[in-house]
C-alpha cells in the first residue's frame, strides 16, 4: 500500500469536443507533483484510518472504473498481451476509425470475438461489492471506461459510461442505434435502413467522447467528497484526467490498481491489490463505520 500526502497538482480541464486518445491533449499545462512517497509493507490490506473517517462521513462518492476491473471476470485489459489470433494486433491498430475503413470485417471479427468474452463472463466481487457501496451514499456515480456492461448486470445504477457499450450496436453511417438485422452473410452486416456498414457502439481511438457523458462525468469528479479510481493505467484521455479534477476540487482521492501508474504519486492513498480482493473488504469497513 501507497501512502501520499502533498499539495495537490494542477491539470487543466478538458475542452468539448475532446477526442479519445492516449497522449495528453496538447493545451495541457505543466503538471507538478509534490508530496512524499511512502511504501509500506502491508500484506494484510488495511484500510487506511484516515481514509476510514473520510467515508464515514462522506455524502457523495464517486469511482472511475478501467479495464482492470473487469480483469478478474476474465476479460482481458488492453495492457495485457492479446490471446491466440488476436496476438499479433494492438488495441490501437483495431479500435480506430481508420483500422475500420481499412478493414471493417477484421475490426468487426475482433469486436465479435471481445463481445462473446463479455457476454460469457461474469461480474467479479469487485463490481458486486461497487454496487452495495452505491446504496450506502446519498450520492453516488459510477463512471466506467469500460464497454463490457458487467457494472449494470452486478447491479449497480448510476452509471456513466464514457466509452460506450459492445453489446449495442450502430450504424457507422447513420450513428442510429440497430438492434436487429437481417443475416444476408455479410460481414459487417449492414443497416436495414440504410445499407450503411454495423459497428460497435463505442467510442474507438480517435473519435469525439460523447458530450453529455462527459459532463456529467465532470461534475461528479468535481463535486464529491470522495474519489475512487479503480483499474485504470490512467493513460487513455481525457478519462485519465478525472481523478487529477477530482483532487483540484478537494476530494480524498484513492487509487486502487495491483500496479503503479502515472497518477499514483498524486492520489491521497495508493491501495496496491486486486480490485475483487481490496473493493470487498471496503464494503465491509465502510458498512460498520457507517452504522453509527
Ligand atoms: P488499461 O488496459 O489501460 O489498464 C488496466 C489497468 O488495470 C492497469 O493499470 C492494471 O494494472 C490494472 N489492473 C489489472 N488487474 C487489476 C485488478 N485485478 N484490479 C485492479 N486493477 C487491475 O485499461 P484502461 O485504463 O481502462 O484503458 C483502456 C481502454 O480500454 C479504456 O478505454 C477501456 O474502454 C478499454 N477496455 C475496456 C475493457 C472492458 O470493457 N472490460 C477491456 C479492455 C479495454
Amino acid at each position: 500500500m501507497v501512502g501520499h500526502q502533498g499539495s495537490a497538482p494542477c491539470i487543466p480541464v478538458w475542452k468539448t469536443g475532446v477526442f479519445l486518445s492516449t497522449l495528453m491533449p496538447g493545451e495541457m499545462e505543466l503538471i507538478v507533483v509534490v508530496g512524499c512517497f511512502k511504501r509500506r509493507n502491508n500484506p494484510d490490506m488495511t484500510i487506511p484510518a484516515e481514509l476510514l473517517q473520510r467515508l464515514a462521513v462522506a455524502k457523495s462518492v464517486t469511482v472511475l472504473t478501467g479495464a482492470g476491473i473487469s480483469a478478474e471476470s476474465g476479460v482481458p485489459t488492453f495492457r495485457d498481451a492479446q490471446t491466440g489470433l488476436w496476438a499479433k494486433f494492438s488495441p490501437e491498430e483495431l479500435a480506430t476509425p481508420r483500422a475500420f475503413r481499412r478493414d471493417p470485417r477484421l475490426v468487426w471479427e475482433w469486436y465479435e470475438w471481445r463481445r462473446k468474452l463479455v457476454v460469457d463472463a461474469m461480474p467479479n466481487p469487485a463490481h458486486l461489492a461497487l454496487a452495495e457501496i452505491e446504496r450506502l451514499f446519498q450520492r453516488f456515480h459510477l463512471i466506467t471506461q469500460n464497454v463490457d456492461g458487467l457494472h449494470q448486470r452486478a447491479g449497480s445504477r448510476n452509471i456513466i459510461e464514457l466509452h460506450g457499450n459492445i453489446t449495442r450496436t450502430k450504424c457507422s453511417e447513420e450513428g442510429t442505434i440497430v438492434s436487429s438485422w437481417k443475416d444476408t452473410g455479410d460481414v459487417p452486416p449492414k443497416c436495414p435502413a440504410c445499407g450503411g456498414l454495423l459497428r460497435p457502439d463505442v467510442v474507438w481511438f480517435e473519435e469525439p467522447m460523447p458530450e453529455e457523458e462527459m459532463q456529467l462525468a465532470m461534475t461528479a469528479s468535481t463535486h464529491c467528497d470522495v474519489f475512487f479510481s479503480i483499474g485504470t493505467s490512467t493513460v487513455v484521455y481525457p478519462a485519465a484526467a478525472l481523478p487529477s479534477e477530482a483532487l483540484r476540487s478537494g476530494a480524498m482521492v484513492v487509487e486502487i490498481n495491483p500496479q503503479p501508474t502515472p497518477f499514483t504519486p498524486q492520489a491521497h492513498f495508493a491501495l496496491a491489490g486486486a480490485a475483487g480482493v481490496v473493493l470487498p473488504k471496503l464494503v465491509r469497513v465502510i458498512s460498520a463505520s457507517r452504522r453509527f
